[in-house]
Order: C-alpha cells, then sequence, then structure tokens
C-alpha cells in the first residue's frame, strides 16, 4: 500500500485475511431441541447467538438471545417448545464462506445489522449448507486489538 502509514497497513493487513483463518468453533443446537436448552447453551457457550442444524447436520437457521427472550417474555409454555419453531430459517441466514475475506464478512454483518455470521460450505445433501465454523464482531474486535499489541506503538495494559 504505497503511501500508507502503519495503522493502515496494518487495518488493510486484518481485511485480506480469509474467514478460514479467524473464524471460531461453531456453537450448534439441533432445531428439534426446545427453547429452555437453547437458553441453557446461551449462557454454558457465553455466546450471543446459536447456530441451528437439521437431523443431518446442515444448517437449518440461527437463533439470537433478544429472539429468545421475545418468545419467552410472559409465555410459560414458551421453555418447552423446540426452537426450531423460532429461529430465523435457512434460507433468510446470511453467511460467510471459509474463502470469503474478513472485510466482506465485515460488510455482511454491518448490512444486515447482526452479530454473527455461521461460516458454511456447500454439502453433500443438495441445496444445504454445511456449518464448519463461526465468525463474530467479538473476533473482528479482537484481531484490532491483537494486531494493535503486535505493532511498535501497541500498548500492553500492566
Ligand atoms: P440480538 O438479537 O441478540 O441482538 P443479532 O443482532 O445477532 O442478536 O440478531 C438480530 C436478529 O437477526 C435476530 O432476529 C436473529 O435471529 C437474526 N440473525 C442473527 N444472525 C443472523 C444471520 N447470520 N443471518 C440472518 N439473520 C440473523
Amino acid at each position: 500500500y504505497p503511501g500508507a502509514n502503519a495503522a493502515e497497513v496494518t487495518v488493510n493487513s486484518i481485511l485480506s485475511r480469509t474467514v478460514r483463518e479467524v473464524q471460531s468453533l461453531p456453537v450448534l443446537i439441533r432445531e428439534t431441541a426446545s427453547i429452555q436448552d437453547a437458553v441453557v447453551m446461551l449462557f454454558m457457550e457465553n455466546v450471543g447467538s446459536l447456530i441451528i442444524t437439521d437431523a443431518e447436520g446442515d444448517l437449518a437457521g440461527v437463533v439470537s438471545r433478544k429472539d429468545l427472550l421475545k418468545v419467552t417474555l410472559g409465555n410459560s409454555q414458551a421453555a418447552a417448545m423446540p426452537v426450531g419453531l423460532i429461529m430465523t430459517r435457512h434460507p433468510n441466514v446470511i453467511t460467510v464462506s471459509p474463502d470469503d475475506t474478513v472485510a466482506e464478512a465485515a460488510k455482511r454483518m454491518i448490512r444486515h445489522q447482526i452479530d454473527a455470521l455461521p461460516v458454511t460450505v456447500t454439502s453433500e445433501r443438495a441445496g444445504k449448507w454445511e456449518v464448519v465454523g463461526r465468525l463474530t464482531k467479538t473476533t473482528l474486535t479482537k484481531l484490532l486489538v491483537d494486531a494493535e499489541q503486535g505493532t511498535a506503538g501497541g500498548k500492553e495494559d500492566e
């Protein structure tokens, strides 16, 4: 990047990385699991959303903490319902490929106002997607902080 300063080079090097290099393990739950199970998993795994899979293990949908809050508030029956009933359903789920860049993933999160993207590849089953990872805004924030600490001007918390 001719003429770019160190900070610009750092940001560009983050944005041009592939999703594969920075993704985390997906946090998955079956669509037949109860809403109660989904809430417990959200706390146990310390995440903001869950990726939901069908009987074959392919992507069925996603559910966020607000989806779960909305359905359980004032409805004591909801906890026993299958999470598949309230999920945002494939093909409305926004995903990224492991080969996409971090820049592309970040743009999708901003454009669709979501905090996390399932990382998917085409499944052996026609029209289906296999979930291979997840990418969150937290991951992107960590990449920035790690890069800043790796540069000469970076400060350690001490
Ligand atoms: P929260 O609702 O807890 O703030 P999000 O901002 O991630 O969490 O989700 C907002 C809404 O978008 C929810 O209804 C959720 O089901 C949906 N959503 C979350 N992730 C995705 C995604 N990758 N693709 C499509 N919709 C999503």
